[in-house]
């Protein structure tokens, strides 16, 4: 998944649990990810269809959040990051028309999921770049519960999920990071059995004429500007968490805050958020007043947001 994972559990089958983790990382890594010709995802971006149960249920949450956030999360974008090439050896920014002649092949409508088959139409392609770390961590969570470990921290490149609380029974304290010095964090975050995500445009980008990062909005096919530099999501689910890091990055506070109520009525999911605007404001939901501490080196004006 192309970042560096750290694993630490407590307890006495600690060690064999983080094997049988390690091993779940390593055959989610091989099925999910389009740039390796061998897994599931190319398969399905190759032929059009594929049949695989976990995929299937994967890409089904992926196509859930991507409906309730109005297509902000968007798992067809891939044809429009491979144009900018982010991570690769030759990033450059797209002209208008490369974009909207790309665009045409995205969108949620192309994809579909039927029982255990995924497909996809209009020469749309999978990316689930911005869901698979959080699945990743609700997967590695399971295997270590099964295993029998009631205290870990599963941290996959940023994207934190915490098992239980510390062995002694209090709660993790997680650094959330400063999106313009990541050596430096915003504050932090007490919190347990719970996982904390952050998208942000300090993570993978590259510079022409300005800054370029790697969340896309769907609608323009460039990198999100939606007034935040920084997205947390703290969310009992690892996939959600970091679908919707992703999302609300490109919906912006307003939207996201929207997005906050929906979940909470239409799918009975609470989540609380963490946003850092472009002109340096910390602003977090109300859940978090007691359990978020603002560093006291940042230079960011904090806020609750009340609503
Ligand atoms: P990171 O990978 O740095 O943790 P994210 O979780 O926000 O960051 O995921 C970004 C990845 O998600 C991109 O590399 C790309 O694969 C994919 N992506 C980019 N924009 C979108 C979008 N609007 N909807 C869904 N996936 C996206
Ligand atoms: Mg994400």
């Amino acid at each position: 998944m192309d970042t560096v994972m750290n694993l630490t559990a407590y307890g006495e089958n600690a060690s064999a649990a983080l094997d049988a983790a390690e091993e779940t990382l390593r055959t989610l890594d091989a099925k999910l990810d389009r740039h390796d010709e061998t897994s599931t995802v190319s398969a399905l971006n190759r032929d059009g269809t594929v049949e695989d149960a976990e995929l299937a249920q994967l890409t089904d949450i992926a196509q859930t959040i991507g409906a309730l956030s109005g297509g902000a999360f968007d798992p067809t974008v891939a044809p429009v990051m491979d144009a900018w090439d982010f991570t690769g050896d030759a990033p450059r920014v797209p002209s208008d028309e490369e974009l909207s002649a790309l665009l045409a092949h995205v969108g949620l409508e192309k994809l579909s999921v039927d029982g255990n088959t995924i497909a996809l139409s209009d020469g749309a392609q999978l990316d689930l770049g911005g869901i698979a770390k959080g699945y990743a961590g609700d997967a590695v969570r399971t295997v270590l519960a099964e295993f029998g470990v009631t205290s870990a921290v599963i941290d996959l490149g940023g994207d934190v999920g915490l098992l239980g609380a510390k062995p002694d029974g209090s709660d993790w304290r997680v650094a959330v990071k400063d999106p313009a010095a990541p050596s430096k964090f915003l504050g932090v975050l007490t919190a347990a059995d719970t996982f904390v995500v952050t998208s942000g445009i300090y993570e993978r980008g590259f510079e022409e004429n300005g800054v370029h990062h790697h969340i896309i909005d769907p609608k323009t096919g460039k990198p999100a500007e939606s007034g935040l530099v920084s997205v947390t999501v703290v969310c009992g689910d690892g996939a959600w968490a970091d679908a919707l890091s992703t999302a609300c990055f490109v919906l912006g506070e307003a939207g996201s805050l929207a997005l906050r109520d929906t979940l909470a009525a239409e799918k009975n999911l609470r989540i609380e958020l963490i946003l850092v605007t472009d002109d340096g404001h910390v602003r977090y939901t109300a859940g978090l007043a007691e359990r978020f501490e603002p560093s006291e080196e940042g230079t960011y004006v904090y806020e609750a947001i009340i609503a």
